[in-house]
């Protein structure tokens, strides 16, 4: 392996991301260093976050450069090693950029951290098919939870209520959200993990219970333009309510403990994942995109070919 692919940053969007923000660039590895191992990656990660990388302003991480690498996880297989340190497993290699991976732990930690759900309790997951999102609700319902998801379009709802076994799906896209919304919670909400932001949060604030908490992961709606607003918010105060932004990467002292349950529960088929899975390095840019409108369906990969 003397060269190999990357996506860099072409420029920066204004408004909604395009293809020609990105571009494919084939580069000299450099030569190996003490400590420093070299992988041949087969899976490569996109993952919403990176939209905000792609801007110049201030986000809870540095912008990306103009003409750098946009860089996100892989998986792949050490074909050179100035390193002693190798690591092996009985989960499938691309669930460890997933299920068993930083989504899988986002998950973990908002419901266990800040959410906190109590046997009987009715839990709210929006973005209930995705990677984060179908964790969270499979990880309450085995808390003893009533689980509701919300999510775009009926193959979507039908494949969170019947393969991973929510009590009910709503479909944000029907048209009467709050109505739908109510009838899948009818005692009321006492947590929520929020993905989504804007209209899909306020109609879970609309029900929430006296001390409810509400773990505040992602405002996807936001992501590829202005931040969509929040009508609701004034049931954080007659509620008594606990809403706690949080970003997984700084919560690393729980990821060994999080990963070993999450691993053992798909090791065992307690936990049940999905994905959709691009061919090829030159594809990346697409699929990124695609996520930001709901085209992926489950974690969104790129099948890096040799
Ligand atoms: P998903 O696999 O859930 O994919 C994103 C999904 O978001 C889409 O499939 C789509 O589902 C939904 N979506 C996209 N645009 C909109 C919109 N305008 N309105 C409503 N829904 C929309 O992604 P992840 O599981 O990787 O991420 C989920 C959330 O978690 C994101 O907000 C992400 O930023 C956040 N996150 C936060 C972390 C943290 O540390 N705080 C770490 C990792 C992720 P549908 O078709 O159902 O609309």
């Amino acid at each position: 392996m003397t060269t190999f692919q990357r996506i860099v940053l072409a420029s920066r969007p204004t408004g909604e991301a395009t293809l020609e923000n990105f571009r494919l660039e084939t580069v000299e590895v450099p030569e190996l260093k003490d400590g420093e191992v070299l992988v041949r990656n087969e899976y490569l990660t996109v993952d919403p976050y990176m939209r905000s990388l792609m801007n110049e302003g201030k986000s809870y991480m540095p912008p990306v450069q103009l003409n750098a690498t946009m860089a996100g996880g892989t998986v792949g297989e050490v074909v050179a090693s100035k390193n002693p340190t190798f690591d092996t497993s009985e989960v499938p290699l691309q669930a460890y950029l997933g299920v068993v991976g930083m989504p899988g732990m986002t998950a973990w930690y908002g419901l266990n951290q800040i959410m906190v759900p109590k046997p009987g309790e009715t839990v709210v997951v929006s973005a209930a098919s995705g990677a984060v999102g179908s964790v969270v609700g499979q990880l309450a319902k085995l808390k003893g939870c009533r689980v509701a998801g919300i999510a775009g379009g009926k193959e979507k709802c039908d494949y969170v209520v019947n393969e991973l076994g929510f009590d009910a799906c709503v479909d944000y896209k029907a048209g009467k959200l709050a109505a739908d919304l109510a009838a899948a919670t009818p005692d009321g909400i006492d947590a929520v993990f929020e993905n989504v932001g804007g209209p899909v949060l306020d109609a879970s604030l609309a029900r929430m219970n006296p001390f409810g908490r509400i773990a505040v992961c992602g405002l996807i709606a936001g992501y590829n333009g202005e931040p969509v607003p929040v009508n609701n918010f004034s049931a954080v105060l007659v509620m008594r309510l606990t809403m706690r932004g949080f970003i997984v990467g700084e919560h690393m002292e729980f990821w060994p403990q999080g990963l070993n349950e999450l691993a053992m529960l798909v090791a065992c088929g307690k936990l049940k994942y999905r994905e959709t899975i691009a061919q090829d390095l030159a594809n990346a840019p697409e699929a990124f995109l695609g996520l930001l409108k709901g085209k992926n369906f489950g974690k969104q990969l790129v099948k890096l070919t040799r």
